[in-house]
């Protein structure tokens, strides 16, 4: 099997072979990939930082041509990406198509944005003098992701940050080098220059602490867990840098009494469920209002008995397994701690065997749970919800707010009364009505409030905040 190198300078690098297992089928190996160390990441950031100055001079057409052939690459080849996106993290293959779809369109925003980039001219407060504001590039960006969104995340760094004259160094995480590998290719042969893109595929406590301890870095975009975001917030603040967090998430999915039963249902196994619950923005947290309560969960019930639990890539399949051994470990410990807490599991939570080996589990549902319970508390990321009953609007949205995150939190109601009040009290940094927490446009912004998030927002044109850095300059006239 072909060894998948790192690309440092514009090379192919060695490194140690590690396999990328399928969570679907564990004796599958989806490719081979080379471990960098240290020491590439050294290398990687001194690339990076040789090519600065001539990439952020580049011209417009030179970023604008390479985005935009890397959007057409990923689109004409979605449904092989999307299956690869599967085969190494277990969402199904529609999930992994439609991700991948996604990344081609965020290349082909920026393709697009690389041509929009505008800045102010006005007077000066002293006569004869005029004053511009412009954006410019911030230097070396230092981009490290999780395993969850192997192909979104990633474009959605890397597509910004060179679309405005970045040069990066990427780390992915460990268990999903595939999809990184193919952006790395992908941007290489649509003709980046040596050292604009260096991918660094190795362990986070190695590599990305490299990142974190390095002085040549000028930004580094972070998604992943709050223990890792905070060391990466610590150590940027150590070396002056600027830095864009995003964590975890305990998002909260209201339903009132005047809710349509079938929307309701719909968000909550879409939220919590689909993508095995593996999201930041999954609703995890089911706060519903005493009317509906018991209808709501006998339908939420009996929809979770017909879900697919398979292998991610097999017809049919509408939950893939859980991402690695670590990762069901966790999901487990926590239906323990439900059931310990006094929670009533009404439904799943027990391992299951398919086909192939894999790390499959029911979906799972708790009832009867209280806010302050810790599976209420923590992130647990894995297809597990809990429903928590409430007395009225008011205590839903005292309970929706309740909690260290703020990224995203959905409404179910048909009061445009309450949709409204939601709307502006929700303490998150996206609020949804009648929809699924999770699921998001490419061309907005993309971030949360309290713990969720930390520094600009992600996506859309709120991008440039992070990813340049603004210019004043006046003239004498
Ligand atoms: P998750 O629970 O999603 O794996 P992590 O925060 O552990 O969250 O990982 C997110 C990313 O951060 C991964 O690419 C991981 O390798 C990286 N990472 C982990 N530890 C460190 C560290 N000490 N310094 C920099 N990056 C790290």
């Amino acid at each position: 099997m072909d060894l998948h190198r790192n690309l440092i300078d514009g090379e192919w690098v060695d490194g140690e072979a590690i396999a990328n297992i399928n969570p679907s089928d564990t004796n599958e190996v989806v490719g081979q990939y080379a471990r960098a160390g240290a020491d590439d990441a050294a290398k990687a950031i001194a690339a990076a930082r040789a090519a600065f100055p001539a990439w952020s001079r580049s011209g417009l057409m030179a970023r604008h041509g390479v985005l935009r052939k890397a959007a057409d690459e990923i689109l004409a080849r979605k449904e092989e990406l999307g299956r690869l996106l599967a085969r190494e993290e277990g969402k199904t293959l529609a999930e992994g198509i439609g991700e991948a779809a996604r990344a081609g369109q965020i290349f082909d925003f920026f393709a697009g944005e690389t041509l929009r980039l505008a800045g102010e001219t006005i007077p000066s407060v002293r006569p004869g003098i005029g004053v511009e504001m412009t954006r410019q590039a911030v230097g070396v960006v230092g981009i490290i992701t999780p395993w969850n969104f192997p192909i979104a995340i990633p474009a959605w760094k890397i597509a910004p940050a060179l679309c405005y004259g970045n040069t990066v160094v990427f780390k992915p995480a460990e268990l999903v080098p595939g999809c990184a590998w193919a952006i790395a290719d992908i941007l290489h042969r649509a003709g980046l220059p040596a050292g604009v893109l260096n991918l660094v595929m190795g362990k986070g406590s190695v590599v990305g602490q490299a990142m974190l301890d390095s002085a040549d870095i000028d930004a580094i975009s972070f998604t992943g867990s709050v223990a890792t975001g905070r060391r990466v917030a610590a150590a940027s603040a150590e070396h002056m840098r600027k830095v864009q967090l995003e964590m975890g998430g305990k998002n909260p999915l209201v339903v009132l009494d005047d809710a349509d039963l079938d929307t309701a249902v719909d968000c909550a196994v879409n939220g919590a469920f689909f993508s095995t619950g593996q999201r930041c923005t999954a609703s995890s947290r089911l706060v519903v209002t005493e009317g509906i309560h018991d209808r709501f969960v006998a339908a939420l019930t009996d929809r979770l008995k017909a879900l697919v639990v398979d292998n991610a890539v097999k017809e049919g399949t509408q939950i893939g397994p859980v991402v690695d051994q670590n990762q069901l470990d966790q999901d487990e410990r926590y239906i323990a701690i439900g059931r310990d807490e006094g929670a009533r599991l009404v439904f799943g939570g027990e391992r299951l065997n398919r086909e192939t080996p894999g790390f499959y589990l029911q979906p799972a549902l708790f009832t009867e749970t209280a806010n302050a319970m810790r599976i209420n508390r923590e992130e647990i990321f894995g297809p597990v919800a809990s429903v928590i009953r409430v007395k009225d609007y008011e205590e839903a949205l005292t309970v929706a707010n309740d909690t260290p995150y703020g990224l995203s939190s959905g409404i179910c109601t048909t009061s445009l009364k309450h949709a409204t009040h939601y709307k502006r009290n929700a303490e998150a940094g996206m609020v949804m009505v009648n929809l699924p927490t999770a699921g998001v446009d490419f061309h907005v912004p993309f971030g949360g409030s309290k713990g969720s998030s930390y520094g600009p927002r992600e996506q859309g044109r709120y991008a440039a905040e992070f990813y340049t850095t603004v210019k004043t300059a006046y003239t004498l006239a």
